[in-house]
């Protein structure tokens, strides 16, 4: 493409959004030739958010696809492995012992006549052991400290799916240093000025300069300070499904004698849940709240007493969380991706996955001529159906609770009226297994029907099952996956070990 042809992109904001969007456009755009002239502007005075550490495993494959060599990604950004998220204290106690459950990235890959968790239920194996211990590897490994790898496993893969606990401003930093050898142009300044004109954005200015551009990209975080100029009521509210909308991030160092752990623990308190991430380094921990229930201070000291006296600290924040989506994405010139677009609650650590669902959709959607409003209306509905699918797994792990012990606790079973089909699909989910078919047509991009019955059957959401098989049928699958699980298991590296591996 000659010089003259080049469109321009101008991304606002160098947070993990601006970083991932910019690094993605230019792999596609500009690999054999230049089409596009890429620009982030970020603001050497507004810090990034700075959480964002727990990743789902899809982000290894934008990683990958973006060229970048495993291990120095993870040595430079202190990163461990992750198999999933251990869910605590999301139930009453059972039987004196504290409810957990586990939902990792696996899929179910036994069965025959029968899919692995009918079996389950048919062997009444909910007496006997947790639904994720039955049927999944990633239980066994971990319960064995072992990760995802093996000896000799290659970049990017392990014996079973994983994904990341990153240090969110690291990545920013990698990221950023990666764009620009790619031939990224990065701008340091503030944007204090955004001139629109009919519809469009026209330019945005900082003090010393002003950016013209083809295309303007919104990364400023919860600011949204591009989108918000050019359309006022166009925010989509989660709040009434999703009441937490503050929180207070924490980092310590890990404690004494702790080896970082190959999954994210969810434990639920009083009035939302408190996150554990483990990097090689320190933890991460913070605590989702809902600031009706309690104050930051009460949140603080909640969270400090769940950490213990002991805790040595760095460093502590409090955040407030805009917890719901642009009903625009897209308004004329202008894409709105990561915090600005949009956000929910980080239970199933999905922010970086929904900019890299942004920034993907709008890589197809991109043309070469003028966006046309119907490419802007597939990329709107497309981008709401994430959030709005995500919104209704969220909030499955909450309506199923039997916890009583707080006001938070005993309104969360309403939150499922926000969430029509959810309230459809569990009356129905009491009859039968939850399958693929019962999701067709949504937007289930992200969790399907097999993640759906990690959390369904970890919270004793169970079907009574109206089938008669023999056992000795659907027991083979068992003894199966026992053998499988012993092979993983032997196979694998510790995690310690391989962390150690990765840092020497
Ligand atoms: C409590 C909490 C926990 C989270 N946990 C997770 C998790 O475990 N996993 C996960 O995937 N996601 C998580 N997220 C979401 C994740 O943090 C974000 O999706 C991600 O960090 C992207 O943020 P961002 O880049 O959109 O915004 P920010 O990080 O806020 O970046 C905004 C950027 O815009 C720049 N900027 C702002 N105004 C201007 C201006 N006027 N001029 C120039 N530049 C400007 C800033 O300098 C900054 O560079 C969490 C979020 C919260 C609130």
């Amino acid at each position: 493409m000659s010089a003259e042809n080049v469109k321009k992109i101008t991304i606002v904001g160098g947070g993990s959004a601006g970083w991932m969007t910019a690094i993605y456009l230019n792999k596609l755009f500009n690999h054999s030739e230049k089409n596009y002239q890429i620009t982030v502007i970020e603001s050497p005075d507004i810090g990034v958010i700075g959480v964002g550490e727990a990743t789902v495993h899809s982000i290894r494959f934008f990683f990958q696809a973006m060229g970048l060599d495993e291990r120095e990604l993870l040595a430079e950004t202190n990163a461990t492995l992750k198999l999933g998220i251990m869910f605590r204290n999301w139930m009453k106690p059972r039987n004196g012992k504290t409810h957990e459950y586990f939902h990792p990235f696996e899929h179910q890959r036994l069965g025959q006549l029968l899919d692995i968790s009918s079996a389950w239920f048919l062997n009444n194996r909910d007496q006997i052991e947790r639904y994720d211990e039955g049927v999944c590897l990633s239980a066994g490994l971990i319960k064995e400290g072992r990760g995802p790898k093996a000896e000799h496993s290659r970049p990017y893969q392990g014996v079973v799916p994983y994904g990341y606990h990153i240090d969110a401003v690291l990545m920013g930093r990698f990221l950023r240093k990666k764009a620009i050898e790619a031939g990224v142009i990065y701008v340091e300044g503030t944007v204090k000025e955004v001139v629109t004109e009919q519809g469009n954005i026209k330019s945005v200015k900082t003090d010393s300069e002003s950016f013209s551009a083809d295309i303007f990209i919104d990364c400023t975080g919860f600011r949204g300070l591009l989108i918000d100029k050019l359309k006022q009521d166009n925010w989509d509210s989660f709040s009434e499904a999703l009441p937490c909308n503050k929180a207070i991030a924490i980092q310590r160092e890990l404690p004494e004698g702790h080896t970082p752990n190959p999954y994210t623990v969810a434990t639920a308190q009083t009035s939302g849940w408190t996150w554990q991430i483990d990097l090689v380094n320190r933890q991460g921990t913070g605590y989702v709240y809902d600031s009706d229930r309690i104050s930051p201070d009460q949140a603080e000291s909640e969270l400090r007493g769940f950490l213990g006296d002991k805790s040595n600290i760095l460093k502590s924040t409090h955040l407030n969380m805009k917890v719901g989506c642009r009903r625009e994405f897209w308004i004329g010139n202008c894409i709105a991706i990561g915090l600005s677009g949009g956000f929910i609650e980080p239970l199933e650590s999905t922010g970086l996955h929904l900019i890299h669902l942004g920034a993907g959709l709008l890589a197809t959607h991109l043309p070469t001529e003028n966006p046309s409003q119907a490419l802007r209306d597939s990329y709107n509905r497309l981008m709401s159906g994430f959030y709005q699918d995500l919104k209704q797994f969220i909030v499955l792990h909450y309506c199923l609770s039997d916890r009583d012990d707080s006001a938070f606790w005993r309104a969360a079973p309403g939150t499922v009226k926000h969430c029509p089909k959810l309230q459809e699909h569990l009356a129905v989910w009491r009859h039968k297994i939850c399958e693929f078919h019962d999701l067709a047509g949504s937007y289930a991009t992200t969790f399907t029907d097999e993640n759906y019955r990690y959390i369904l059957y970890g919270m004793q959401h169970y079907p009574a099952l109206n089938l008669s098989v023999q056992a000795e049928q659907s027991q083979q699958v068992f003894g199966q996956l026992e053998a499988m699980t012993q092979k993983a298991v032997a196979g694998t590296l510790p995690h310690a070990d391989y962390l150690r591996q990765l840092n020497q």
